[in-house]
């Protein structure tokens, strides 16, 4: 073989499991899929043309063959488990106790305390040669071949000596939901889709589940000193693993208050608390271990976001799209200081494939703000089988008795013009403050328009007359006036509102600015064709098929909001502002709504995305900004407080 294939080979794969690093570890792509696909394809092909491959080559991370059973891992240091506190005061406590054994200011960083799988990763002279779960610390079972499968975990390392690197295996709730989406058997939750995926004698499977491990832990090195967990973790990132390390103080107070901060909802994996840990080596040496633990950390617990109840009863909602969703009654438990007493199952297929009959025990995971979720049925409680019932598939419309059609795995109602809560949903959603704005629709006045004034379409909202309005509960003269000014007003609509307005099927507000941008009048959006929707970026095949559906249905409806003088066109976006063509992300809480913030900003020609991602130029945060700002930092884009903010919009106001 020529020294320049071999060259080449080596160019290529240093070069992919560069890009690879990039995406999969730092979150920040820096070439497209296609160059990506494009490179390992010739990749794949110089490998087996000269049958020459490198140990660390990304066409190894396929998986290879089955195992025969796991063999055993010494650990080159015995891994430990964490000591618990529960409480503010308990954590106090024992960083008091750690303080006065001491002259020196002691400094402590805190961490997540991920919920997965406890790794360990030995690379001698720059190569994985093993990783191994946890087991009883001193020896675990080797699960190499799995490991290797993980796109982020590095297979070399700049480092030559000899490491041994901590860091827990986890599936992230992206990954989890995604997976459980399509799969024959679904996994029951993250913690356990990562485990059963490590500890699966079939590497294929391993990778199927699109798992991440971070690291937090040097558990022995050779040829290299580290004198501190912020070394560590600037070791770690310096040989391409994948670290979150949150923040480091000496004052305690600063750590509970930092604690405070975390928002585990916005995160996109599990934790089941926060770890904190003395930062110096040479203090973590001198404080020694348990039988069991360091005395140099601690997990601060959290309340737990998951707990199993039986299911009662399931009830079916219809949405504005007429679509069905199973809303499951269960026994009341606690779960993170509120009683939860119903969940969602998604739809029907989800109920099958998970195996959930009427008295299943499940496993239910709650995140604020939204309907907790039912994860899958515990399935060591089918004891009682006779109790258990199957959940019955409706065969019409639970609110007007219409048929229902299966479109994928959701059931629908197809009688769009006479399915009271689809035509209340649609008219909402229609008169929200991010569509048509007009003041003064709630769900109470929707149906009582749909019961006394037979509104069952946008149009109509534009023939009623004060009389009309006038037979509505709880209108009277001024109120009257209001709602008659508020519809009005509504005619002058933006582009991407109105859009947004129309309650097409699968279009968001993104979809709808991007669509505006595009067309930039309604009549141009009606006459576009799928294949011309599918060069548009972000729009696929979905989107488009529901684009150019909804308009074959609504040609009539678009004319008859035309009439009424609804046919807004796109501006020309402003130029010379500050936010010409700028890319804005929002985030924390600010002191006005982001949707207001959102639509000064677009207004001024800037474009309001909802992640950090490479091309964000802005980040605008209010206070307890979390991972969004974080990101921004990493990758070091534009911060801009409210303030700042506020100055700017104010200036352009008045000269506009
Ligand atoms: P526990 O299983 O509750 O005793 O907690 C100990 C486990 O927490 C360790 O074995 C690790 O798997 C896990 N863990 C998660 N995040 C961290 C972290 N940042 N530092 C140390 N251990 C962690
Ligand atoms: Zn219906």
């Amino acid at each position: 073989m020529s020294d320049i294939a071999k060259k080449k080979i080596t160019e290529l794969v240093e070069k992919l499991n560069k890009y690879a690093h990039a995406y999969y570890v730092m979150d920040a792509p820096v070439v497209s899929d296609k160059e990506f696909d494009t490179l390992y394809d010739e990749l794949v092909s110089l490998e087996k043309e000269h049958g020459f491959v490198l140990q660390e080559s990304p066409t190894q991370r396929v998986g290879g063959e089955i195992l025969k059973g796991f063999s055993p891992h010494k650990h080159l240091s015995r891994l430990y488990s964490l000591d618990k506190c529960n409480s503010f005061e308990e954590l106090k406590e024992w960083a008091e106790k750690i303080k006065s054994k001491f002259e020196k200011e002691i400094f402590f960083t805190l961490e997540h305390k991920l919920d997965g799988i406890n790794l360990c990763l030995t690379y001698v002279d720059g190569h994985l040669v093993t990783a191994a779960t946890r087991g009883n610390g001193e020896t675990g079972e080797n699960v190499t071949s799995q490991i290797r499968t993980i796109p982020s975990v590095p297979i070399k390392i700049p480092f030559k000596g000899t490491v041994e690197v901590q860091g827990e295996g986890i599936m992230t709730l992206s990954a989890f939901r995604s997976y459980n989406e399509t799969a024959k058997e679904p996994l029951k939750n993250p913690r356990n889709g990562a485990a059963g995926a490590i500890r699966n004698l079939d590497p294929l499977v391993t990778k199927s589940r699109n798992l991440d491990i971070i690291f937090y832990n040097i558990n022995h090195i050779e040829g290299f000193e580290i004198f501190s967990q912020e070394e560590s973790i600037k070791f770690l990132k310096d040989n391409l693993f994948k670290t979150y390390s949150l923040f480091r103080s000496s004052n305690i107070d600063e750590i509970v208050a930092e604690i405070e901060k975390v928002k585990r909802d916005e995160l996109d994996f599990e934790i089941d608390g926060m770890v904190v840990k003395v930062d110096e080596n040479s203090i973590r040496e001198e404080l020694g271990h348990t039988d069991k633990f360091p005395r140099w950390a601690t997990a601060f617990k959290f309340e737990a976001q998951e707990t199993t109840s039986v299911i009662l009863d399931v009830e079916w909602n219809v949405g504005r799209t007429g679509k069905l969703t199973p809303l499951a009654h269960i026994e009341p438990v606690e779960l993170s200081g509120a009683t939860v007493k119903r969940a969602t199952l998604n739809n029907y297929d989800d109920i099958l494939r998970k195996k959930i009959l009427l008295g299943s025990r499940v496993f239910i995971r709650r995140s604020n703000d939204v309907i907790p979720e039912i994860l899958g049925a515990v399935e060591d409680d089918r004891s009682d089988e006779k109790t258990l019932k199957t959940i019955e598939k409706p065969m019409l419309c639970v609110a007007c008795n219409a048929e229902l059609v299966h479109k994928g795995v959701h059931l629908f109602c197809l009688n769009s013009e006479f399915c009271p809560p689809q035509i209340y949903g649609k008219l909402i959603h229609f008169a929200s403050k991010e569509c048509m704005d007009i003041e003064g629709i709630s769900e109470k006045t929707v149906i009582q328009l749909f019961k006394k004034l037979k509104v069952n379409s946008f149009d109509k909202l534009y023939d009623l007359t004060v009389l009309d309005i006038s037979i509505l509960e709880g209108f009277k003269d001024k109120k009257i006036n209001k709602f008659v000014e508020a519809i009005e007003k509504s005619k002058s609509v933006q582009l991407p509102q109105y859009i947004n307005a129309l309650g097409i099927d699968n279009v968001g507000r993104k979809t709808a600015r991007d669509l505006a941008e595009y067309y930039s009048s309604i009549d141009a959006l009606k006459n576009a064709t799928t294949v011309e929707l599918l060069s548009i970026p972000n729009i696929g095949e979905i989107v488009a098929v529901s684009i150019v559906e909804f308009f074959q249905k609504n040609a009539e409806l678009i004319e008859r909001l035309k009439k009424h003088g609804i046919n807004p066109e796109m501006k020309k976006r402003r130029e010379g502002t500050p936010f010409s063509d700028l890319r804005v992300v929002l985030t924390g809480s600010l002191s006005q709504s982001r949707t207001l913030i959102a639509k000064q900003i677009e207004e001024l020609g800037g474009i309001v995305q909802s992640a950090v991602t490479k091309d964000t130029d802005v980040v605008i945060v209010g206070e307890n900004a979390g991972s969004k700002l974080e990101k921004a930092r990493k990758l070091g884009k534009r911060v801009v407080s409210e303030d700042e903010l506020e100055n700017m919009l104010k200036t352009l106001g008045k000269t506009d």
